[in-house]
Parts: structure tokens; C-alpha cells; sequence
């Protein structure tokens, strides 16, 4: 689905547009003019990868244009689907340099899976497929890819290793957030092993200072003019001592 001449979403689930398998996070197709750039595969249950695939398809882009893959965190709704995507596409994988052990590990006690799995938020027979990370990604490091800059910066609090990107060159500028801020100023706290909310505040607080058009979250919705508000009033709540409202 074309949301602009730069971005293209090509699956998400039920807090998405529901146009992949249920639990996957917003998959983001960037074009770089050259080559085109994926942004967390999703889950990749069943052959849910394939329908990302024929999504992009569907808007016009052959899937071998692809040369690389970000992974902002290492969430299983955000990257259990890279390794199949790695191998399919046979594109370069990039993630932060903390989460690049965790993912080529499969580690699933680091991502929360077990307890993720224990709770029913995944199937109990899902497991996470370790995937090769090619490049590991820390703070200010730049890309440039076809016409697009994008700088990593590390923003922790949601999980640890967690990257927000500043996407520039495009037809705006956008902030790839994953999951650090949705609309509204929402955030995403839950009671798992690296979850902190002063470093989450610390993150936003790093965010707040870029300057961009668009807010690309991993969940719900997406704002393509003014995108930098949810930051800020998730901020202001931080600023007060207090903590956003959760999405959970
Ligand atoms: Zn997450």
C-alpha cells in the first residue's frame, strides 16, 4: 500500500492495517530510488512472509529490489520474519549493535518470548528462527542508501537495543519509530526484564530534539504531517515525572 512517494506499508496486523498475519508490526517498505529498503519483516507465522511479499507486488515493486533489511528492536512481532526474509530476498540485515547477538542467537529468553509465549500473546509452539545481522548499528551512525540518509539512534525504555531512525531525502522527512512512541503520545511499557522507564524517558527526550514531518510507529496510527506532537506530548508527560499513557 503507497502511503507516499518515499513509504510504501506492506503488512501489518491487528493493530495495523490488517493487511498480513495478525500479530505482525507495521512492515515498511522505503524507497531509496535505486534499491528499495524493508523495515521489520513481522512475525512470519505460517507463510505469513509471503504475504508481505505479494503485497509488494501488488504496488508494482519486484521484491529482488530489495537489497537491505532494518530491525529496529528485537520484538518477535518486528523480527521473526527476518530470517526468512534474509534468505528470500537475499538483502543485508541491519540492527542495533546490542540486539545483533540476541537476533543471530534466536535468544528467546532476551526477546521475552518465554514469557511472551506464556501469556498466549504468541502460539505455544512458536519459536523464534535466529537470523544473520550483517551490520550492527550505533548511536549517529548514518546510512546512505540511494537517495535516503538514515541516522540510528539509540532510544531504549520499550527493550533494550531498541533504534528510532531519522529518514531524510525523501519526499519529507521522517521519524521511523518503531515502538517508542504511538499516536497520541502513548507508549508501550510492560513487565518484562529490559523494560525502563527512566531510560525511556531519556529516549524520548533525544527524539523530541530531531526535527521531522512524519511519525512511522511499529503499531497504529500514522501521521504523515505533524508527526513530532505524539513526541511531544509524550514528553511533556515524562517532563512532569510521570509517565504517558500505556498501550496496554
Ligand atoms: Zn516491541
Amino acid at each position: 500500500m503507497k502511503l507516499t512517494q518515499t513509504v510504501h506499508v506492506v503488512g501489518g496486523g491487528r493493530f495495523g492495517f490488517g493487511i498480513s498475519g495478525s500479530l505482525d508490526c507495521h512492515v515498511y517498505l522505503l524507497n531509496a530510488g535505486s534499491e528499495y529498503i524493508l523495515v521489520d519483516p513481522g512475525l512470519g507465522l505460517g507463510d505469513d512472509f509471503s504475504t508481505v511479499l505479494d503485497n509488494i507486488r501488488a504496488d508494482g515493486i519486484d521484491p529482488k529490489r530489495i537489497r537491505r533489511m532494518i530491525l529496529t528492536h528485537y520484538h518477535c512481532d518486528h523480527i521473526g520474519a527476518a530470517a526468512e526474509a534474509r534468505t528470500r530476498l537475499d538483502c543485508e540485515v541491519f540492527s542495533s549493535k546490542l540486539a545483533a547477538p540476541v537476533i543471530r542467537a534466536g535468544d528467546e529468553k532476551a526477546v521475552s518470548l518465554d514469557v511472551a509465549r506464556a501469556v498466549g500473546f504468541y502460539p505455544a509452539d512458536y519459536h523464534l528462527p535466529p537470523c544473520p545481522v550483517d551490520r550492527e548499528l550505533v548511536e549517529n551512525d548514518t546510512l546512505q542508501i540511494g537517495d535516503l540518509t538514515l541516522t540510528a539512534f539509540e532510544t531504549p525504555g520499550h527493550c533494550d537495543g531498541h533504534l528510532s531512525f531519522l529518514v531524510s531525502g525523501g519526499d519529507r522527512t521522517y521519524l521511523l519509530g518503531a515502538d517508542l512512541v504511538f499516536w497520541g503520545g502513548r507508549i508501550l511499557l510492560q513487565t518484562i526484564h529490559d523494560c525502563r522507564i527512566p531510560e525511556y524517558a531519556e529516549s524520548v527526550f533525544k527524539v523530541e530534539k530531531l526535527e521531522f514531518d512524519a511519525l512511522l510507529p511499529g503499531h497504529l496510527q500514522i501521521s504523515l504531517q505533524e508527526g513530532k506532537r505524539h513526541i511531544l506530548q509524550a514528553a511533556q508527560s515524562f517532563r512532569q515525572l510521570g509517565v504517558p499513557p500505556n498501550l496496554m
